[in-house]
C-alpha cells in the first residue's frame, strides 16, 4: 500500500542519512589520525603582478593523501574539520609551516613575497583568537604584515557585527586580510565597504565564465567594485590567455591560476622559483 511505500521510503532515507553521518565520522577520524601522525602537507600557489608577471605572493592550500594513496580534496575535508573544530589545531599548523616556508622562500631571494593562508569561520570565532595569532607571530618570529588571511566572502559576511569587530583587531595585529571566493556570497555594499579587507579575490567560476558577454560583465563590475573600494582586485582560476589579457584591459592588479602556475609542493616551488628566476614565464601563443 501507499502508506507502506511511504514507511519504506522514510526507512531508506533514515539509513542514507546513518550512511553519510558514519562515513563523515569515518572521515573524521582517518582525517584526525593523518594530522596528528604529520601526514598533511601544504601546496603553495604563486600569485603574480598581471601587468609585469612578477611573484608577489604565494597561497598555502592544505593536501591531505589517505591511507589509499587517494588525494581528499579541501573542499571534502575542511568542512568536516570546521565542524569538529579540528580546523582551530590545523590552521594553526597551517599559518606555522606555511610562515616557515616563507622565511625560507624569502631568504633564498624571495624578498618581496608574501604569504596568504586560508582562515576558516571557527579560528576567526575562536574566543581566544587574537592571543593566539599574537603569540603566534611572537613565537615563529614573522612581520604579521607578511601574511595574508583568505577568508570566504560567505563566511565573512553573517554575523557581520561580530566578525568586523573580531577582523579590525586582527588587522591592527598588522594581518592583511582578503575576502576570497568574492562573488558567491551575497555581501551587503556598506558592511563590505565597513570590513578591513585589503585584498578582493574573485571567485574562480566568474573568471572561468568571462567569454560570454554578461560573463565578462559580471567580472567588469566585480573588479570595478574591488577598486572602488579601494581594495587590491586579485583574480583567481585564470585558465587561459584570453582570460588574463580581459583580466588585464579591466584594471585587475593580480592573478593566480593553472596558466601561470599550479599548487606545488615546497621541492617542486624550490625548482619552479629557480627556473622562474631565469626564464621568467612563458606564456603559449
Ligand atoms: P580557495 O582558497 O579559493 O583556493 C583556490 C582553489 O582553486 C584551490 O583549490 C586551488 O588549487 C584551485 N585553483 C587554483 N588555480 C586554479 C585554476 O586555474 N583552475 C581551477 N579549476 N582551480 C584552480 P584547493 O586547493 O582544492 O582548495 C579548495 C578550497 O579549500 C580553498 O579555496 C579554500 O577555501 C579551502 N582550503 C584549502 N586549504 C585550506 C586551509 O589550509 N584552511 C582552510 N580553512 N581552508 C583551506
Ligand atoms: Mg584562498
Ligand atoms: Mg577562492
Ligand atoms: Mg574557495
Amino acid at each position: 500500500s501507499a502508506k507502506a511505500i511511504r514507511r519504506g521510503e522514510v526507512v531508506m532515507f533514515n539509513r542514507k542519512m546513518v550512511e553519510k553521518a558514519t562515513q563523515h565520522v569515518e572521515m573524521l577520524r582517518e582525517l584526525r589520525e593523518a594530522f596528528d601522525s604529520g601526514k598533511l602537507y601544504l601546496a603553495y600557489q604563486p600569485k603574480f603582478d598581471i601587468k609585469t608577471l612578477d611573484v608577489v605572493g604565494l597561497e598555502a592550500l592544505l593536501r591531505w593523501e589517505n591511507k589509499h594513496g587517494v588525494m581528499v580534496p579541501p573542499q571534502r575535508f575542511i568542512p568536516l574539520a570546521e565542524k569538529s573544530g579540528l580546523i582551530v589545531r590545523m590552521g594553526e599548523w597551517v599559518m606555522e609551516n606555511a610562515i616557515a616556508e616563507l622565511h625560507k622562500v624569502r631568504s633564498s631571494g624571495w624578498n618581496d613575497l608574501k604569504m596568504g593562508v586560508n582562515f576558516s569561520v571557527a579560528q576567526l570565532r575562536h574566543p581566544e583568537i587574537l592571543d593566539a595569532l599574537r603569540e603566534l607571530i611572537d613565537r615563529v618570529q614573522v612581520d604579521p604584515n607578511l601574511v595574508d588571511l583568505e577568508i570566504t566572502e560567505t563566511i565573512a559576511m553573517d554575523d557581520v557585527k561580530g566578525n568586523m569587530e573580531v577582523l579590525t583587531r586582527i588587522k591592527d595585529i598588522g594581518f592583511e586580510l582578503s575576502v576570497d571566493d568574492f562573488g558567491t556570497g551575497f555581501s551587503s555594499l556598506s558592511y563590505l565597504q565597513k570590513m578591513p579587507f585589503d585584498n578582493l579575490k574573485v571567485d574562480q567560476s566568474f573568471v572561468q565564465t568571462s567569454d560570454t558577454p554578461s560573463g565578462r560583465k559580471i567580472v567588469e563590475m566585480i573588479v570595478n567594485l574591488g577598486q572602488t573600494l579601494g581594495m587590491n582586485v586579485i583574480a583567481e582560476g585564470v585558465e587561459t590567455r584570453e582570460q588574463l589579457d580581459l583580466l588585464r584591459e579591466l584594471g585587475c592588479q593580480q592573478v593566480q591560476g593553472y596558466l601561470l602556475a599550479k599548487p606545488m609542493s615546497c621541492d617542486e616551488l624550490t625548482t619552479w622559483l629557480a627556473s622562474f628566476k631565469t626564464q621568467g614565464i612563458t606564456l603559449d601563443g
